[in-house]
């Protein structure tokens, strides 16, 4: 495999960006004009320390300590704690594994998980303990993953997940597409990112030539959490993707403080509408340790799915859905809880 730095001497615009990002939760804050002192910061989250490009930190209120995109990203001394039913594998993953990186867990779908680096660090993440030293697919450029794909018939849809899949280059991108685009029986390359959200400069003209090309039917799901998230950049961004003949869906987790109340899930769904972005799921959060704090009770996501509903054209609803351990599908939550 060709080095990264061979393949392309220029860094790209996005990978400077990405250098740029904050990794420092103090210098955070006090580019928002906050006081580390009474955050709740953690200064040295233990394993999964701050992550946040500039651009995404535009986004943010000045002065706002309870800024719904800053308390996606802020790590606070609060995730220390432990919960009870709180775990490091919440969903499972690990009993769905078939070959290091490839989950297969639902009919006709795999899922491929490529990196495990992230443009930005989510403190919810359910994959912030996912093994991925361990399960890295990458160590033999895919060849089992891609051995276990080629033999099962069933499999329709591949995606392409992490960690974040377009924090690879588009080298890595166009080897990997190309050799699932040679398997007759997969149609379609769905890619879950937060990439176009965070950090818009990615989607770049060598990504878009990689996507146009590509023979598969592409699906991106991308994942936004509040309105504010999606600016001018942001718009940009999801309109060259399908320029490029890219589906559009989003996902997005039902987040205490962040995203908790109905006019913003409204607003988030509307706005993702005028982006050209179907909302599909609203997660319930899975229960990993460390994002106890963010967790919505299911009695207020049930009655937050009820008012999207009254005040929404049906399209425009998210599912609200649970993973469950051994389940043939995310459940819908009212399935779980009633
Ligand atoms: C969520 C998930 C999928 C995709 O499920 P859909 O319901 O098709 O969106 C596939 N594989 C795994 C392991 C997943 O967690
Ligand atoms: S971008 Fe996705 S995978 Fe990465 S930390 Fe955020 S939620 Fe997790």
């Amino acid at each position: 495999m060709i080095p990264e730095s061979a393949e392309q001497p220029q860094p790209a615009a996005w990978q400077h960006e990405l250098r740029r990002a904050y990794t420092d939760g103090a210098q955070l804050l006090r580019a928002l004009g906050l006081a580390a002192g009474r955050s709740g910061l953690d200064p040295e989250p233990p394993d999964f320390p701050l992550r946040v490009p500039r651009g995404f930190v535009n986004r943010m209120r000045a002065g706002d300590r309870d800024d719904p995109l800053l308390l996606q990203v802020l790590p606070l001394a609060a995730e220390r704690a432990s919960a009870a039913g709180y775990c490091r594998d919440p969903v499972g993953d690990s009993e769905a594994e078939v070959v290091p990186g490839l989950l297969h867990k639902y009919c006709g779908r795999v899922l491929l998980v490529v990196t495990g680096s992230c443009a930005i660090h989510c403190r919810y993440c359910f994959r912030r303990h996912f093994p991925y030293a361990r399960s890295n697919p990458a160590r033999d450029h895919w060849q089992a993953a891609l051995s276990y794909i080629r033999a099962d018939p069933s499999l329709r849809e591949v995606i392409l997940s992490g960690g974040d899949p377009l924090s690879l280059s588009d080298t890595r991108l166009a080897s990997l597409s190309e050799a699932l685009a040679a398997i007759p029986h997969v149609r379609r390359l769905r890619i879950h990112s937060r990439i176009p959200i965070v950090l818009p400069e990615r989607v770049d003209q060598h990504l878009l030539q990689w996507l146009r090309r590509c023979r598969m039917q592409k699906v991106m799901v991308v994942h936004a959490n509040h309105p504010r998230e999606i600016d001018a950049g942001v718009v940009a961004a999801l309109q060259r993707l399908r320029d490029a003949g890219v589906t559009l869906l989003n996902q997005s987790v039902l987040l205490h403080a962040v995203n908790d109340a109905l006019a913003t899930l409204v607003e988030l769904s509307e706005v993702l509408m005028s982006a050209g972005v179907l909302p599909y799921y609203l997660h319930q959060l899975d229960p990993v340790q460390g994002a106890a704090h963010f967790q919505v009770a299911p009695e207020t996501a049930a009655q937050l799915l009820d008012g999207l509903r009254r005040r929404l054209p049906g399209y425009l609803v998210p599912r609200l859905v649970v993973e469950r351990r051994g389940e043939a599908y995310k459940l819908p939550l009212e399935l779980v809880y009633t």
